[in-house]
């Protein structure tokens, strides 16, 4: 059967016979149980709908939070797990959320992108009709989040879906591979860092653990703020790049006098602490390292529990935000500001999707610098 293609488009030009067939099929990688190993899986493709686009995926990022997804939860703390099956999330689960790819095939109401154009897809989608959609903030829907890389197919795949042409931004200039981590690195990065006060060049920011996001946002921090950074991390070689990325200082925070030298190197005047690593150790030095009025924003997702006195919210005027991922106009702006902005460069380390696995296994066991890009 014919399908509906991007030839019904003024304007854009039919693709090679070979091509429309190729991508009425998606090649995914993809787990059958929770903690399973990903496998090799084909499905065939619907017909595109209204607005509904369909990339040849040329990048991917690995982040953090596959792992989670594909051990079927986070820890809570006190031994309690989250369940992703609970929160009804099904089987199989196709994951990838930082998806750079080549448009291929558009649905017949789709009037703003165009075959062939290279986009980021932004992958936090909601129901799109509830307030908390409306207002913009669709990674925080709680009617229906339909989630690529968790709710619907990610990018560990040949070919994307893509539910509206709205979630997809023009690469434009950019890099593919390092744009790919835009999506959740980036803009997770972008997100926390606004959640700041405003910072002087006599103020501090701790950025607690610099794996990819965290590493982003030290370059993020050093191109657009004059606050000094200090970056935190058990690993030389990630304090080392920190320190090559815009961050002033550098420390190892496994000493136990390791939070007297940090406060004494940054002159007691961490205005925000960011932790990339939301571990029981990492939030519990945040709160301990920031100054009166200051500001701790929990980013990651390593698990846990945190203990505090409840006096030192007031005796500290202390404030503690939590940071989930960024939202679409999130992603816009910082598109654009890399297109303006020379942003300092993470480290990628750039896999061929069929090795995904052992790279997979590689990030749960900290032997990835910056960040893992999966090539179809
Ligand atoms: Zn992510
Ligand atoms: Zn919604």
């Amino acid at each position: 059967m014919r399908r509906r293609s991007l030839a019904t488009s003024p304007g854009h030009k039919r693709p090679p016979t070979e091509q429309i067939v190729k991508y009425q099929c998606a090649h995914r990688w993809v787990f059958k149980s929770w903690g399973g190993q990903l496998e090799a899986s084909q499905e065939t493709l619907a017909p595109l709908k209204n607005q509904e686009v369909t990339l040849r995926v040329t990048h991917c990022g690995m982040c953090h939070s596959d792992l989670h997804i594909q051990a079927g939860g986070f820890d809570m703390g006190g031994g309690k797990l989250s369940s992703l099956e609970r929160s009804g999330v099904g089987l199989p689960l196709t994951l990838g959320h930082e998806i750079v790819g080549e448009v291929v095939e558009v649905g017949p109401e789709v009037t703003r992108v165009r075959v062939g154009q290279m986009v980021i897809v932004y992958p936090w989608i909601g129901c799109g009709e509830c307030p908390t959609c409306l207002r913009g903030d669709e990674h925080l829907c709680v009617r229906a989040a339909r989630n690529m890389g968790l709710h619907v197919p990610g990018g560990y795949a040949d070919v994307a879906r893509v539910a509206h042409e709205r979630y997809l931004v023009a690469l434009g200039t950019l890099e593919p591979a390092r744009a790919a981590t835009f999506a959740c690195a980036g803009i997770t990065a972008l997100s926390a860092i606004r959640k700041l006060p405003a910072l002087t060049a006599d103020d501090w920011v701790a950025v607690i653990g610099c794996g990819g996001v965290g590493m982003t946002a030290v370059a993020l921090l050093s191109a657009t703020s004059p606050a000094n950074i200090v970056a935190i991390d058990p690993d030389p070689a990630k304090r080392a790049s920190a320190l090559q990325h815009g961050a002033t200082a550098a420390f190892d925070p496994r000493p136990a006098d390791a939070f007297k030298l940090i406060g004494k190197a940054c002159s007691g005047n961490i205005a925000g602490a960011i932790d990339f690593v939301g571990a029981e150790s990492s939030s519990t030095l945040a709160v301990s390292l920031v100054r009166r009025a200051g500001q701790v924003v929990i980013v990651g997702l390593f698990g846990g529990e945190f203990r505090m006195a409840l006096p030192l919210f007031a005796l500290k005027s202390l404030s503690i935000a939590g940071s989930y991922v960024g939202s679409l106009p999130d992603l816009q702006e910082l598109v654009a500001l890399a297109q303006r902005v020379k942003l300092p460069e993470i480290p990628l380390d750039l896999r061929p999707l069929g090795s995904v696995n052992q790279a997979l296994d590689d990030l749960s066991h900290g032997r990835v610098a910056g960040r893992v890009i999966l090539l179809p």
